[in-house]
């Protein structure tokens, strides 16, 4: 699998940046994974947007989602223009709740919502997914992905607190793309539906991840001392998210 950076940062985005949003392909399968503030501008450095298979929501907080409107009304675009066929909405996997959040997938032709659940498994081209709910705090469902092809696994955390059971979900996965929302200064006394990158790294070499992507990061925090508080992660590789961002799988 290859996986491209497209957005990471979080609440909002800095010059040029963008909220979370991650493209993840085989040779037959397009997938985004979460379209937040400045993902559908960065994906069209990749991919015709017309060429998506399948975006995927974690949960419905603005980070996540922003771009979702836009990207439907590029795809209504993109069918009259005969790039995309009208009999081929693009499908919207997301949790069910908040039913009128769920509701707003469903666009014209351009878009079909289809919901996600703890348990569940969704086959999308030579991908198969499932699903596990994060500790996200407010009530409404954040899901954690796992998405397998071709004997790999990457698994994306979504938003996820220190609540979160991923112990058979995450274990020894190829990648793990987990959320340091907080460096050590500004982590907050209470947790608060999100890790620090300290936490993220500690998560990542207990559950033994052959490698580590620390992502959902404050625009301004600095790469060296991101890498720093993620250094307890001594399993494999840590990347540090960055825009553009490439991997293989
Ligand atoms: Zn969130
Ligand atoms: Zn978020």
């Amino acid at each position: 699998m290859h996986l491209t950076i497209l957005g990471f940062q979080s609440p909002y985005p800095g010059p040029s940046g963008a909220t979370p949003g991650y493209l993840i392909q085989t040779d037959t399968t397009n997938l985004l994974l979460d379209c937040g503030s400045g993902v559908l501008a960065q994906l069209t450095r990749y991919l015709p947007v017309y060429d998506l298979d399948a975006l995927l929501l974690s949960h419905y907080h603005h980070d996540h989602v922003a771009d979702v409107g836009v990207l439907q009304y590029g795809l209504m675009v993109h069918q009259l223009f005969g790039q995309r066929d009208k009999d081929r909405p693009l499908p919207i996997y997301a949790p069910a709740e908040p039913a009128e959040k769920a509701a707003e997938l469903v666009y014209r032709e351009a878009t079909r919502f289809y919901p996600i659940e703890e348990g569940s498994t969704r086959e999308i081209g030579d991908m198969r997914l499932s699903f596990l709910r994060t500790d996200h705090g407010d009530g409404d469902p954040c899901y954690a992905m796992k998405i397998e092809s071709q004997g790999k696994s990457i698994v994306y955390g979504a938003d996820s607190g220190p609540g979160t059971q991923w112990d058979g979900f995450a274990k020894g996965t190829d990648l793990f793309i987990c959320e340091g929302t907080y460096l050590e200064r500004n982590r907050p006394a209470t947790p608060n539906g999100h890790l620090s990158v300290k936490q993220a790294a500690e998560w990542a070499e207990k559950l033994q991840c052959r490698s580590l992507l620390i992502t959902h990061l404050f625009y301004q925090y600095e790469e060296e001392e991101v890498r720093r508080e993620a250094s307890v992660f001594k399993s494999g590789a840590c990347h540090i998210a960055k825009i553009g961002l490439r991997l293989e799988v």
